[in-house]
């Protein structure tokens, strides 16, 4: 009796509906082309992380992520941090500046995850996803130096699209230079979506033409 309960490979393979077989869309399909492979993301960020503990050895970091797009890269960067220094602490700051479409909106809303008293004289490691413009990370980067009383705000940006600039701004440490595409995953989205793919690549445009 229990046996028939049991589903054996053979009878499972053919209760599962097939990919072909179904209209379900997944967020793979939406993916042009990938630009930067999860190895090669995972490799250079490993990089980043062993250099940061080298760098911050006697001043321990508060690293700080800039959410949402730099979730995945942050986890990933303090994991990496080895040997870690003692004293290094994560928390997360919220700046958006960018709405439902692809382009800045120019203004930059910044919101503390944390107590910013406890910024005053900590040496801040700022961990963003990608710099376009500029302006986000000068913004948060003024508001720490200026507001908190930060030691010192180092930026780390996985992606640099050095051509878009619009306001002069020099990372610290850079994963990859972005050519001037909308890159998706690996944290980065479109209109909240994307975030969860662990590679990054550009969007196929028809993904996107329909919702600006
Ligand atoms: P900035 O203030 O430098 O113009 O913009 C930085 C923010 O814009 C990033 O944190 C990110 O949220 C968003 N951004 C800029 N370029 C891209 C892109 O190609 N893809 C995605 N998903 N977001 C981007």
């Amino acid at each position: 009796q229990m046996a028939s309960c049991i589903a054996t490979p053979a009878a499972l393979s053919t209760q599962l509906p097939t990919r072909a077989a179904t209209a379900v869309r997944h967020l793979s399909d939406d993916i042009a082309y990938v630009l930067f492979p999860e190895q090669q993301i995972h490799a250079r960020v490993q990089q980043l992380g062993r250099q940061l503990a080298h760098d911050y050895a006697d001043r321990a970091p508060l690293v700080l992520g800039v959410l949402t797009g730099a979730f995945q890269v942050c986890g990933d960067l303090v994991r990496s941090m080895d040997p870690c220094p003692r004293g290094t602490t994560v928390n997360f700051v919220r700046a958006s500046s960018y709405g439902s479409g692809t382009e800045s909106s120019g203004k930059v809303a910044i919101k503390m995850d944390m107590d910013s008293k406890l910024i005053k004289g900590r040496h801040v490691v700022l961990v963003e996803d990608i710099v376009d413009t500029g302006m986000t990370l000068t913004r948060l980067k003024a508001h720490l130096t200026e507001n908190c009383e930060a030691a010192s705000v180092a930026i780390v940006a996985l992606l640099d699209k050095r051509e878009r600039r619009k306001v002069e701004l020099e990372a610290d440490y850079v994963g990859f230079q972005c050519p001037n595409e909308f890159v998706v995953g690996y944290g980065l989205d479109f209109d909240e979506e994307y975030r969860t793919l662990p590679y990054i690549g550009v969007l196929k445009p028809e993904c996107y033409a329909h919702k600006l």
